[in-house]
């Protein structure tokens, strides 16, 4: 079941630590999220993914005093990121990577990777600073084990930043059986692969969406598995992905998941059930508004506007019908009409959703 990784052997599903369970406050929901972190290690997990940002920086701090209760730091791997875009000038770098060793309570990392690159983070911020330098010379005192990066953005973007250092370990993929030809896509992960790179997937599911797909999408795929198995089973076919995270929230989803990875290996699908996939995506695409994965970076929105909520309301139109479409657009606090155009969501989103033009049209479409 376990899959080669680096010079490493990891479970073919990884814990994304980005969508754990809330209380009524919006803080981690911590007995609960530790019993799913500990549910997953029992049932084989040994990666697990987090970030700076996640969970307004608690993220970090739930993992490493989980690790930490459990006396399970050497057991497992530990994934973080660098927030790039929070590299504003000298000194900030180290800074953050120490606190971030603090909040895991660890003095080592096993991934460490610089979060969400496109081609001007890489321009501005990841050249200007000397990032990748600052990556080596952490891998040669041991801090970090490995170096890698995640990605948004063209498919150009990313294969110069796979070229632009030969001492990547790994990468950071968006990709699912829908976003094939998105971002890096099918290519980008062949062509990582055959650079030497380890790949890791996120958004098998896309943000949830592929969770609960639109009926006829469905109806297209192979028969006999539960939507998420049939979402993760088409990665985990591949030889190039090296593993699938999932940002699980429930215990349900834990349990589901792990049932899901012990089954898994490559080669699992028949030409088939690969022609079912792509004929899905197809069917899929022509129905699909917004590509928004529900990340939640563009939150919160200055005027209050649940920009996911919307796009998901949006998005049901196609996928629900518009009498369901309305009811879920109705529950919105402050929708679409606030919009002032400002572009702070614009600017952060890693899907690049343009949404100071999208809250004109949606608001023009419910009010219809
Ligand atoms: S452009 Fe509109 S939706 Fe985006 S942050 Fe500004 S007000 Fe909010
Ligand atoms: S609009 Fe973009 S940033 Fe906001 S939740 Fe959707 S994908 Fe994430």
């Amino acid at each position: 079941m376990y899959r080669k990784f680096t010079d490493i052997e990891v479970s073919p599903l990884g814990f994304g630590c980005m969508r754990f369970p809330k209380t009524d406050d919006g803080k981690i929901d911590r007995s609960t999220a530790k019993q799913m972190l500990l549910k997953a290690y029992e049932g084989g997990v040994n990666y697990y993914d987090t970030a700076y940002p996640y969970h307004d920086g608690e993220s970090e701090d739930l993992l490493g005093e989980f690790l930490a209760e459990n006396n399970l730091r050497t057991k497992v791997n530990i994934a973080t990121k660098c927030p790039v875009w929070e590299v504003k000038k000298e000194g900030d770098f180290e800074r953050i990577f120490d606190d971030q060793l603090k909040k895991l309570s660890t003095d080592y990392i096993d991934f460490y990777l610089l979060h969400a690159l496109d081609k001007q983070r890489v321009d501005e911020i990841v050249l200007k600073f000397g990032l990748i330098d600052k990556l080596r010379s952490l891998k040669e005192k041991g801090v970090i084990r490995h170096m890698g990066f995640s990605f948004h953005d063209s498919l150009d973007s990313f294969k110069r930043i796979v070229d632009m250092c030969p001492d990547w370990d790994f990468c950071q993929i968006q990709m699912n059986y829908i976003n094939t030809d998105y971002q890096a896509g099918i290519e980008g992960l062949r062509y990582a692969h055959s650079k030497g790179l380890s790949v890791i997937i996120m958004e098998p599911l896309l943000g949830g969406r592929l969770a609960s797909p639109p009926e006829r999408v469905l109806s297209a795929l192979p028969k006999g598995k539960t939507p998420p198995e049939l979402g993760f089973d088409f990665l985990w076919n591949m030889p190039e992905v090296g593993l699938v995270l999932s940002g699980m929230s429930t215990m349900q989803q834990v349990e589901d998941n792990l049932a899901y990875m012990s089954r898994s290996h490559i080669g699992m699908l028949s030409d088939e059930d690969l022609k079912m996939y792509e004929n899905a995506k197809e069917i899929f695409d022509k129905m699909a508004l917004v590509p928004c994965t529900k990340c939640a970076y563009c939150m919160p929105c200055p005027l209050g506007i649940d920009i996911p909520a919307v796009y998901e309301a949006y998005n049901a139109t196609v996928s629900k019908g518009m009498k369901k479409a309305r009811e879920m657009y109705a529950e919105i606090t402050t929708a679409a009409s606030a919009c002032v155009g400002c572009g702070k969501c614009l600017k952060v989103c890693p899907q690049h959703i343009d949404s100071p033009s999208l809250m004109k049209k949606i608001e023009a479409a419910f009010a219809e």
